[in-house]
């Protein structure tokens, strides 16, 4: 384990223990703590947004040129990849995730700082066509100090595609980690302050969300947060965001349709499903957590689709071949259980899973075993709620509507997936199915140049993409008279 002793966080640039309470972060496959920090006190955000405001004023990063910021940007991406195996395996203790995985979040880290940086010295403002005897523009500036809020399932990816747009737009950055995972966030902004970021423009909170994150985001230089976790926490947020007059983008749950149809490449939709919600152990706001089958295939299907999760390698993170670690906390695989005792009452049947897995090497870690419920029906609430867990179930559908109307009843509205090789019924599908992101033959791939978010409860707003920079940006009209002769009006 890396570190015993207590770890600064970072206050607007200052690295030094918190004034709040003492709290250790837990490696999940065995309960080891890896790192130990005093949480900042309500004092500490106040000194961090008030510096912060202060850098924003005077460190002249927002009068840089985009090519200038750009610069120190891709100074960042550089860094994280020289440093990425350590960066991986601090990940890999922080929360527990496989370290193919956490290799792949801190690999697409660097590639959102390259893109953004790209990014921010291309964007263009425009010229309107005037209607008078002036020029008129539309510009955009940088708000000030912002707010990054982050939950624990893919540390880092979440926190830069956060901080780099937000730097690129060339405002000053209050990060706010989940409590069960600050340390990547840390790491992530001392590499900013190495690759030349101002001091004070980057500032580190972890903490209790009801606390820390509360006070951060009602405190009234921050004129912005970009917020990724639960419903519940971006209902909230959005509540105090209306009283202050503020921009939120919230990035929220999901329980996401996959839809197999009747001519699928059946060897592909199997993998496909497998991963779509077995991957991250099921911790993924997108993981393809509502399966529904066609019918004329659902016994086969499932005797196969059940048969490979039931052999998937649960097991060591640090293992290279392992393909579900833990999960977050002992306390997350007790919410897990619920759902699943809850999905069994109401009269799921289990095919696979349910419990822990057996064995001397899981007794200390979070393990569960990959889920799958069938004999259930959509209208049910283990097919209502977010589990964020390893925990699949799955229906038949008769015909098209069906389907759906089915895909579509539900509170979430993050993403679907549809594995078919009719292209027309993908594209009546594709657009039928209402959600942020749909997959056809292929689940849960990502690109930073293409726009995330749900709708419903699911979220607000968008992320990435180049226009991804203006979110953190207010526009503004410009005109500019070029007329020689006074304004008639007055004469
Ligand atoms: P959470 O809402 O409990 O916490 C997320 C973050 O918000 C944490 O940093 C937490 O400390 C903070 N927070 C909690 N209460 C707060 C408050 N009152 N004010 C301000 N901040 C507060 O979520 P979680 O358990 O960390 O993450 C799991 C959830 O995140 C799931 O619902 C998952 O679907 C969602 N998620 C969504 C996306 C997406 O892009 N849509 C991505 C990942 C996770």
């Amino acid at each position: 384990m890396p570190n015993p002793e207590l770890l600064p966080i970072n206050v607007a640039g200052e690295w030094r223990l918190g004034g709040g309470a003492e709290t250790a972060t837990l490696y999940p496959a065995t309960g080891e703590v890896v790192g130990r920090l005093r949480a900042p006190s309500l004092d500490d955000v106040q000194e961090a947004i008030d510096q912060a405001d202060h850098a924003f004023r005077t460190s002249g990063w927002a009068q840089r040129k985009p090519h200038e910021r750009a610069a120190v940007l891709h100074r960042v991406a550089q860094m994280i990849r020289e440093r990425a195996e350590p960066l991986a395996q601090l990940q890999r203790l922080d929360n527990g995730k496989p370290i193919n995985e956490t290799r792949a979040l801190v690999a697409s880290a660097a590639g959102t700082f390259q893109y953004i940086a790209a990014a921010c010295e291309t964007l263009e403002e425009a010229l309107t066509p005037s209607r008078g005897d002036f020029m008129s523009m539309s510009v955009h500036e940088p708000m000030g100090v912002v707010a990054a809020i982050t939950p624990w399932n893919s540390p880092i990816a979440s926190e830069a595609q956060k901080l780099a747009p937000a730097l690129a737009a060339g405002n000053a950055v209050v990060v706010k980690p989940a409590e069960a995972t600050p340390l990547l966030a840390l790491e992530l902004a001392k590499i900013c302050e190495e690759a030349g970021v101002p001091r004070g423009l980057v500032s580190v909170l972890p903490g209790r969300g009801s606390v820390i994150g509360d006070a951060i985001t009602r405190h009234p230089l921050v004129r912005r947060v970009s917020f990724t976790g639960g419903t519940a926490t971006g209902k909230h947020i959005a509540h105090i965001a209306a009283d202050k007059m503020m921009p939120v983008s919230l990035e929220l749950g999901g329980k996401s349709a996959t839809m197999v149809l009747a001519d699928a490449d059946l060897d592909h939709a199997v993998n496909g499903v497998l991963y779509g919600i077995f991957s991250s152990s099921g911790e993924s706001c997108i993981a393809g957590s509502r399966l529904f089958v066609a019918r004329s295939l659902y016994d086969g299907f499932m005797q196969r689709l059940t048969a490979r999760a039931a052999a998937l390698r649960v097991g060591d993170p640090a293992d290279e071949r392992t393909q579900m670690g833990p999960l977050i906390t002992a306390r997350h695989r007790e919410s897990i259980e619920s759902h699943v005792a809850l999905g069994l009452a109401e009269g799921g049947r289990l095919l696979t899973g349910g419990c822990r897995p057996e064995g001397a090497q899981f007794e200390r870690g979070y393990y569960y075993r990959p889920t799958i419920i069938d004999g259930v029906q959509n209208d049910w609430q283990i097919c209502q709620q977010e589990i964020f867990g390893p925990v699949l179930v799955a229906m038949p559908f008769d015909s098209e509507a069906d389907l759906i109307a089915q895909a579509n009843d539900s509170l979430y509205a993050l993403a679907a997936g549809i594995w078919t090789r009719d292209y027309k019924a993908a594209w009546r599908i594709g657009r039928a199915v209402q959600a942020g992101t749909v997959w056809i033959n292929t689940y849960k791939q990502f690109s930073i140049s293409t726009p995330f978010g749900g709708w419903r409860d699911s979220g607000l707003g968008r992320e990435k993409g180049r226009l991804g920079i203006q979110q953190y940006m207010e526009q503004k009209s410009l005109y500019w008279g070029l007329n020689d002769n006074p304004l008639p009006w007055a004469h």
